[in-house]
């Protein structure tokens, strides 16, 4: 067996250790006799793997006693829709645009109410994220809504917007568990798990009491309302029951990795470590503005479409696999979440160091 350093941006690399832990109870979860995918949703064993799932996921982010944690399906595309079926009670509400995600859900937010773009940075292709504190939100907005790491363009929010009373909803999709956060200053946080956190299939919605409520848009399909999962404890209908159970695993390994914190510092040190050798390349260049680069998505480009290719296809021959960047902007994209590790990163320099001496 061989495992090549996957850059992919999602679904993306999952730790070698979960893995495997995954393949010693695939027949056999701890004596049930049968494999988690086999279980009924209502079995105690189940029951036990998304309890602690989420007594887990709460002591790593440090969630407070008033938020709370569903498990759904749907993808983080689901929540556009959902976002505003639930929390638009004045049909109201502001968003930021910084790049494709942002962008998608302001469009789908316009199909419920009056979603109105307070910044965007499309003038810019997405390189950079708008500056918030220049920007005014609607007082009687229902929320304010950003894409705190646009998976695409590499960008990451330096600092948050201050919304006032307004509540804040944030796609964390390609940034979860990468960092501490401070939940609080949410009123909503949500992402898809499989670019950092488990595979395709399982979406987490963090919401604070207040906004789990039945006043929700009044064609808002029963199963699409949070108040019907939060009541069930995620169980109104089949859960995604395999992907929480491997969610749950990554869920133990942060922890044993020290938790939040230690990965952030270890992100730092990875992310440094590229764009450090970007910053000086006389061939590679990265796309981002510096201030607002991503920890977690690293876009760049030779400039040269022949030429990226060329690399895209050379790296897969040295074990450096999906690299190629999004189909919308080109060039490459090295996708470096938790589970990557810092060997992966000093494989990809290496290798665009000796690409760049060849290719001068
Ligand atoms: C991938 C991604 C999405 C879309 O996720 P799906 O689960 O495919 O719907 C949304 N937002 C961000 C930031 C993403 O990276």
């Amino acid at each position: 067996m061989s495992r090549v350093y996957n850059f992919s941006a999602g679904p993306a690399v999952l730790p070698e250790e979960v893995l495997r832990q995954a393949a010693s109870e695939m027949l056999d979860y701890q004596g049930c006799g049968m494999s988690v995918m086999e279980m009924s949703h209502r079995s105690a064993a189940f029951k036990g793997i998304i309890e602690t799932a989420e007594a887990d996921i709460r002591e790593l982010m440090g969630i407070p006693e008033n938020y709370r944690v569903l498990f759904l399906q749907g993808g983080a595309t689901q929540q556009f829709a959902a976002i505003p079926m639930n929390l638009m009670r004045n049909k109201k509400a502001d968003y930021i645009v910084s790049g494709s995600w942002s962008k998608k859900a302001f469009k789908e937010a316009k199909l419920y109410g009056e979603a109105r773009c307070v910044a965007s940075s499309e003038d810019g292709n997405f390189s950079y994220v708008p500056d918030v504190d220049a920007l005014e939100f609607a007082p009687d907005a229902d929320y304010v809504y950003i894409c705190q790491n646009e998976t695409i363009y590499g960008t990451r929010y330096p600092k948050l917007p201050d919304t006032g009373d307004v509540p804040l909803v944030s796609d964390v999709s390609s940034m979860f568990l990468s960092e501490p956060m401070d939940v609080s200053r949410y009123g909503l946080v949500y992402g898809g798990v499989q670019k950092n956190v488990g595979p395709a299939g399982v979406t987490i919605v963090i919401v604070r009491d207040d906004l789990v409520r039945e006043d929700v848009l009044p064609f808002t399909p029963t199963i699409m309302r949070y108040k019907t999962q939060a009541d069930a404890g995620s169980l109104s209908n089949t859960p995604p029951c395999y992907g929480i159970y491997m969610c749950g695993l990554v869920f133990k390994w942060l922890k044993e990795q020290g938790g939040l914190a230690a990965m952030r510092e270890r992100n730092v040190e990875k992310a440094q470590l590229l764009y450090d050798y970007l910053d000086q390349s006389k061939l590679f260049k990265g796309t981002a503005r510096a201030e607002d680069r991503s920890l977690m998505n690293v876009p760049f480009v030779t400039g040269d479409v022949d030429l990226d290719a060329k690399f895209v296809a050379e790296a897969k021959g040295a074990g450096i696999e999906s690299i190629k960047g999004h189909r919308s902007v080109g060039g490459m994209r090295a996708s470096i979440y938790n589970a990557m590790p810092r060997e992966g990163v000093e494989a990809l320099v290496r290798f665009m160091e000796k690409f760049e001496a060849e290719n001068a």
